[in-house]
């Protein structure tokens, strides 16, 4: 059985795993290839598009846009905003880029990349205004840790915020002592960056744990599914890995009908414990 979809708090569903785009867009040469694989995705269920106008200076955002051609209905896109622009008529300068890129009209989740000068509450009024033009069906925000939020909670207008956007993966566990409870109480999804730890190169010998390896053995899938059902075993957190691999694209899409037995969730907890403290929201 398929892992449940996730849920925004307006109700709207995406499946657990979506697709990724960082590092797309930028070589001329590769951009047909990243294309196909987030069309492939497409094709296997990943409807749910990552990107941001930073990737390769909105290179990415024109690669998805060519994916997304004549599928736009079939894809819940996700794009982000550089926190200097994230205010006044600098967002609706990036907005217009970003929907030119994309080729399209809407995007159905807009970001907050990071929180930068601009105060929240004027990027609260950019994203309402956004929305009211329907450019924005929806927004959120990515790399901020609690007490963030609950400065943004505290602003009218803050907690309708859809999202927050974080780094987490099995090595990478720092949410789980107060940004994802704290998140779960309001049900607020987590969306999960990074959740291969970019195949391993953020956390060295995490694809070769031998806890990891065993428990893809016994399932018989791979380590990368394995760390992606891990991330989506956890209530309201959904995983966008990026892949140019169109084998990549498949394992990952596959990942969505493991389930991780009580035992092997036990062990992985074991081998990579859940913190006991708080520690600084992990970022890249
Ligand atoms: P990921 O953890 O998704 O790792 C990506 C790497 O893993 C690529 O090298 C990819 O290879 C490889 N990979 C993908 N699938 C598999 C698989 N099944 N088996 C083995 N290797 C695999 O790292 P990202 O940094 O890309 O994070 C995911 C996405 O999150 C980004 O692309 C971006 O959209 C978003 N993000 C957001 C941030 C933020 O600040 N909000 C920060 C960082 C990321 P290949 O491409 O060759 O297939």
């Amino acid at each position: 059985m398929s892992k449940n979809p996730v849920l925004f708090p307006d109700g709207q569903t995406v499946p657990a795993i979506g697709q990724g785009t960082w590092y797309m867009g930028e070589r001329n040469s590769d951009v047909v290839s990243e294309a196909r694989a987030l069309r492939h995705g497409l094709d296997l269920g990943l409807s749910l598009i990552d990107t941001a106008e930073m990737y390769a200076d909105g290179g990415a955002e024109k690669v998805v846009g060519q994916a997304i051609h004549g599928r736009r209905d079939e894809v819940f896109l996700v794009s982000k905003v550089y926190p200097q622009n994230a205010g006044g008529q600098k967002a609706a300068v990036a907005c217009e880029n970003s929907l030119r890129r994309l080729q399209t009209d809407y995007i159905d989740l807009y970001l907050l990349h990071w929180r930068g000068g601009i105060p929240l509450s004027d990027t609260i009024d950019a994203m309402e205004q956004l929305q009211r033009e329907g450019k924005i069906k929806r927004w959120g925000v990515s790399n901020l840790d609690v007490a963030d939020m609950e400065e943004l909670w505290s602003l009218p207008g803050g907690s309708d915020c859809m999202t927050d956007q974080v780094l987490y993966h099995l090595a990478s566990r720092g949410i789980e002592f107060d940004l994802l409870p704290w998140c779960q109480q309001r049900s607020l999804p987590i969306m999960a960056y990074c959740p291969l730890a970019q195949a391993g190169n953020l956390r060295s010998g995490l694809l070769d744990n031998q806890s990891v390896r065993d428990i893809a053995y016994q399932l018989g899938i791979t380590v990368a599914q394995v760390l992606l059902a891990w991330v989506i075993s956890r209530p309201g957190v959904m995983a966008i890995p990026k892949a140019t691999s169109i084998d990549h694209v498949t394992e990952n899409a596959g990942a969505l009908a493991v389930t991780l037995s009580e035992a092997q969730l036990q062990t992985l907890d074991k081998a990579f414990p859940a913190p006991a403290r708080k520690t600084h929201l992990d970022i890249v």
